[in-house]
């Protein structure tokens, strides 16, 4: 009797718990289909089922020195996305003294990586009033952690018909961050790649794992919607020598790609030094990346 209760009470018809059948049929009605959408950069670069490109690069765009010191490298690897913001948030203003956003003319470094290198550039969207700029040079825009419900900034940046990065914010139910999104299907853009980059939890471990990479998310979204899912290992341990495993992790819990931060000289990193790796560390995953991945019949990009 007691057991038959207990059973009834805590059966769980909707694996994904916060998500009703009402809500897939009502709320976020466009998230939803059988069939997979790719997203597709180019004739390379495809976020699909069975590729993972992978997204490089520093935190910020500091300097046009850097940003070509880095891309040269990431080309020789083969990497074709390359990753910076000149524009972006952080957390408490006085971080770093040495730190201040390029802006247009970190855009305009961006622009000749672009030409000079042929690498496609991620990038991130703060503000509306920054977007017309911004759309110029990316071929991807991010839009950050903190502004996941910005609704109008979502609105804006889907109607440059442009592929979207939409990472989670950290504090953020799946559910919330799928309805965000269904804000950019709407206004006619299906170029959307959803981001894990890890969720606050209280941590007793150390204090420099900031976040905690959801990897049971990558699976759950990929059960609900039908767009490509990445992970961000790099913002989600804050530590750099956390980054490898859980960027093979992330591989192994069916990620549709990656975003990790690197540089050169990561010590130097003007924001979050912690995190980057190195070269040598970021060469040693990559080679690692692609073993995993080929063992799951997934490829490299
Ligand atoms: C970033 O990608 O540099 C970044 C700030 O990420 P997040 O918005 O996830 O913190
Ligand atoms: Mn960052």
């Amino acid at each position: 009797m007691k057991d038959k209760f207990f059973i009834k009470k805590l059966s769980n018809k909707n694996p994904t718990k916060d998500i009703t059948a009402d809500d897939l049929k009502y709320k976020i009605p466009r998230m939803t289909s059988k069939k997979k959408v790719a997203v597709k950069i180019n004739k390379k670069i495809i976020f699909s089922e069975n590729n993972i490109p992978i997204i490089a690069g520093p935190n910020g765009v500091e300097s046009r020195e850097l940003i070509f010191k880095i891309a040269k490298f990431l080309k020789k690897k083969g990497v074709k996305l390359l990753r910076g913001h000149a524009y972006k948030p952080l957390t408490f203003p006085y971080r770093s003294k040495k730190y201040s956003e390029t802006k247009s003319e970190g855009m305009d470094w961006l622009d000749e990586v672009k030409k000079f290198l042929g690498l496609n550039i991620v990038t991130e969207v703060t503000e509306i009033q920054f977007l017309d700029r911004i759309a110029r040079t990316a071929d991807i825009l991010q839009i950050g952690s903190r502004n996941m419900q910005n609704l109008e900034l979502l609105k804006e940046v889907a109607k440059t018909k442009k592929p979207i990065i939409l990472k989670r914010h950290f504090g953020a139910s799946i559910r919330d961050m799928l309805g965000a999104a269904e804000h950019i299907i709407l206004e006619g853009n299906e170029k959307l790649i959803l981001c894990e980059r890890g969720i606050s939890a209280p941590h007793t471990h150390r204090e420099t794992s900031r976040f905690l990479l959801d990897l049971q998310a990558i699976v759950a979204l990929q059960e609900i919607c039908k767009f490509p899912v990445i992970s961000d290992p790099s913002h989600a341990t804050f530590w750099a020598p956390w980054v490898p495993k859980l960027t093979l992790a992330s591989i192994a819990a069916n990620c549709n790609g990656l975003i990790i931060e690197m540089h050169p000289n990561p010590k130097e990193s003007l924001v979050d030094p912690l995190q980057p790796l190195n070269f040598k560390e970021f060469s040693n995953l990559l080679a690692k990346c692609k073993k995993i991945s080929k063992a799951i019949n997934k490829k490299i990009v």
